[in-house]
């Protein structure tokens, strides 16, 4: 007999809500993080009063219903819009890509306009089937917002051209012919009232959570303690990369308190020029209208993701999702282990698509 149901190695959101549902139907979990608290990338330092997003701005986002109640059975979520702006070379600019951003940069009025100026463009670029970003963010658009919103981000973010990149991550971005500068098309949005760490707290409530410990620091001694691993992490890392490593993109926060009431006045700028090595800033007290003297602002740099770092962003290009398909593959024909969340299926996910995901590993163990 051993000591444990479940260990699930990470107590961010896809090991939280497994471990909360495990415990719900009797099963024995124990949580291990190797970082010093609980939640993974969602994890919030609350100073002065401020919810500081320590891992990027975190702006929850959905149109699954079952997903949005789920959410809210724990805390309450306040009415938060996205509505970035984006600086490119001084000049300002709304985002989603929307009728303000085309007033902005062809002073045109109406939605006839827009899409007529952006159908000269597209044909102009004579891009028929798109195959990478660039040809299909030129394809949306058209090539002056590629130059101007997208190229220099993208490049930045991503460290590649992007004519190397998947086609499917600009289609993250809405692209509408109204004047509507929410970032997201989802039904439901805002932010945790009190924060992330409230949300993770009560789902971690009166489970066995261990921090500072690494599972590959200790691995055959945890491996023997529970009857199943939930493994989060890397799962190239947890196959010994016997297929090669994944690649990843990594980030590094700068945070600065600064002496003044207001910054950016907006949650989240971003500055799109190569140019400027940060991708974004964010002021975290517009998330939750905190009123305060001073301010906290975080600039985000892209970094090339070495072992050392923390793999903030999958890259799913062919040949990464090709070689993650074979670690997939290994994973189905044990049944002892279940691979969840952004790193452990190797996805782009948003919050919203690992809750369900979290959801479903749990049905499947129901059965
Ligand atoms: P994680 O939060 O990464 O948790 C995994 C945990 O496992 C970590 O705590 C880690 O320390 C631990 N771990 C890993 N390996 C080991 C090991 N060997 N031993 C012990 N512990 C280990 N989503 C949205 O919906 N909206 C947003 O606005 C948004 N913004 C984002 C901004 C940034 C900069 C980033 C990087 C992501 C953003 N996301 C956003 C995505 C969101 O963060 C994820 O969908 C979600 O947090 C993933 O949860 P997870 O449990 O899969 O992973
Ligand atoms: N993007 C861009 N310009 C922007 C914002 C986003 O070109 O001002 C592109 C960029 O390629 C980025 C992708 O759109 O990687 C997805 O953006 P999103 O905001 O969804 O990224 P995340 O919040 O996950 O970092």
């Amino acid at each position: 007999m051993k000591k444990y149901d479940y260990l699930v190695v990470g107590a961010g959101l896809f090991g939280a809500i497994f471990a909360y549902e495990a415990n719900k139907i009797g099963k024995k979990c124990l949580v291990i993080d190797k970082r010093s608290h609980m939640g993974g990338n969602i994890y919030c330092e609350n100073i002065d009063g401020i919810n500081v997003h320590k891992y990027g701005a975190h702006i929850f986002h959905t149109s699954n219903k079952q997903v949005w109640d789920y959410v809210n059975q724990f805390v309450e979520f306040n009415n938060y819009i996205n509505a970035p702006i984006a600086i490119y070379k001084d000049e300002l600019y709304n985002l989603p890509f929307n009728m303000n951003t085309f007033y902005q940069l062809w002073k045109i009025k109406t939605p006839e306009e827009a899409k007529l100026k952006i159908k000269e463009q597209v044909l102009q670029s004579n891009i028929k089937n798109p195959t990478n970003l660039e040809e299909q963010a030129i394809s949306l658009v058209g090539e002056d917002i590629y130059k101007k919103l997208i190229k220099g981000y993208t490049e930045k973010q991503w460290g590649k051209s992007a004519k190397e990149l998947p086609a499917f991550i600009i289609r993250r971005l809405p692209v509408r012919f109204t004047f509507d500068n929410n970032y997201f098309n989802d039904i439901y949005q805002g932010i945790p009232i009190g924060g992330y760490n409230v949300l993770i707290e009560k789902l971690l409530q009166g489970i066995e959570v261990q921090l500072n410990v690494d599972f590959f620091k200790d691995r055959v001694n945890l491996e023997n303690i529970a009857n199943k691993i939930v493994f989060t992490g890397m799962i190239d890392k947890f196959y010994d990369y016997k297929f090669g490593k994944l690649e990843y993109r990594g980030l590094r926060f700068e945070q600065k308190t600064l002496n003044i009431e207001n910054y950016q006045g907006n949650a989240v700028v971003n500055f799109t020029e190569y140019e400027i090595p940060y991708t974004r800033i964010i002021e975290h007290k517009h998330f939750e209208k905190v009123k305060s003297e001073s301010t906290i602002i975080t600039e985000e740099y892209p970094v090339q993701w070495t072992e050392d770092k923390e793999p903030y962003y999958p890259i799913n290009d062919e040949n990464n999702n090709n070689k993650y398909l074979k670690y997939k593959n290994l994973s189905n024909k044990d049944n002892n282990i279940i691979f969840g969340g952004r790193l452990g299926n190797y996805q782009y996910y948003d919050m919203d698509k690992v809750i369900e995901e979290a959801l479903n590993a749990i049905t499947l163990i129901k059965e």
